[in-house]
């Protein structure tokens, strides 16, 4: 016979997690201990949206930009945050001081949470909202930042904007994660999808920028709005470079005097190898070191960045 199942009152999660903190619910807890139900939306459906600001050396890199396009996606989901804008830059900041990160990864989320009764109407569940900061972490590994990603081109094709808005933060990651497999195949890094048009559109958390001719061009389209490549926008108009939104092919990539990738996971990351062949003559370039100094440059400039105030050591 079958023993009967009991519940465990002494459960302990076998799970090894980063070092941090959340805020869930009106409280800081050890992020190993934040949690969604299992009938959360957000968990059943992906139906949630979310956003990521870095800290760098103690400082929040554009978190205005970074809660407005939060702000944003909720509004579009229908959603009803229930905290405001100010608490959730109070709480960010909270989750920070409290883990002691100086260089962090911070996530804001909201959830379309759970429907009494398990209703299937969405407008019955009752949003929530969390947020955590960990460790900071990079797309990127040191040796690829040094001697750039070597990037497949996949043929799957990204979540088309007719289906999911793009510029809604969101973890409909399915095709994302379909093409790294892919790209890990084919001995690439990480992987480039494709818009319906068969042109490039983005990779997992990054966007994409090709510079041919002392010009940028980047995916127009069926991409996230990252604040990382508004930044690449934004330095390019200060150090006079053009830069054009648009359709960028397969071919045009690969016929790219550089590429990089962008994302608040890693910056500007260059790009040296699309499917097994160098990209120009291999090298990191010189656009791709500029516009990457500049940015981190501009994590020292008050016009960007706000510091949190950590506790001061106990005596
Ligand atoms: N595209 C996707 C699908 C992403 O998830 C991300 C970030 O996670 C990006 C692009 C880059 O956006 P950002 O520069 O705001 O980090």
């Amino acid at each position: 016979m079958k023993p009967e199942p009991t519940l465990s009152h002494s459960y302990s999660d076998p799970h090894p997690y980063p070092a941090g903190v959340a805020w869930q619910d009106g409280q800081y807890i050890p992020v190993s201990e934040a949690k969604i139900s299992v009938l959360d939306y957000g968990f059943l459906h992906s139906d949630a949206t979310y956003d990521t600001v870095h800290v760098w050396d103690g400082a929040f890199f554009r978190l205005d930009a970074h809660i407005e396009r939060f702000l944003a996606g909720v509004e579009r989901l229908r959603m009803t945050l229930p905290v405001s804008a100010g608490e959730i830059r109070e709480i960010l900041h909270g989750c920070v001081a409290l883990s002691g990160h100086r260089r962090a990864y911070v996530e804001m989320i909201c959830t379309r949470g759970a429907a009494p009764y398990f209703s299937r109407d969405p407008r019955a569940a009752v949003n929530r909202f969390l947020a955590f900061a960990v460790p900071y972490g990079s797309v990127a590994s040191d040796e690829q930042m040094r001697r750039g990603l070597h990037v497949s081109v996949t043929d799957v094709t990204r979540i088309p904007p007719g289906s999911v808005d793009p510029r809604i933060k969101n973890y409909h990651w399915l095709d994302l994660i379909g093409g790294l497999f892919e790209a890990y195949d084919r001995g690439g890094e990480t992987a480039l999808l494709l818009d319906g048009a068969g042109n490039i559109a983005e990779g997992p958390g990054f966007n994409v920028f090709s510079v041919r001719g002392g010009a940028l061009l980047t995916p127009a389209a069926g991409v996230l709005r990252g604040i990382t490549r508004r930044t690449v926008m934004e330095i390019c108009h200060e150090l006079g470079l053009h830069v054009d939104e648009g359709a960028v092919s397969p071919e045009a990539l690969r016929g790219s005097d550089e590429v990089f990738i962008t994302s608040t996971a890693g910056g500007i990351m260059p790009v040296t190898r699309i499917d097994r062949h160098d990209v120009n003559d291999g090298e990191v370039g010189p656009i791709t070191e500029t516009i990457r100094r500049t940015y981190w440059q501009w994590h020292t400039d008050p016009r960007f960045i706000e510091e949190v105030s950590y506790p001061s050591p106990q005596a």
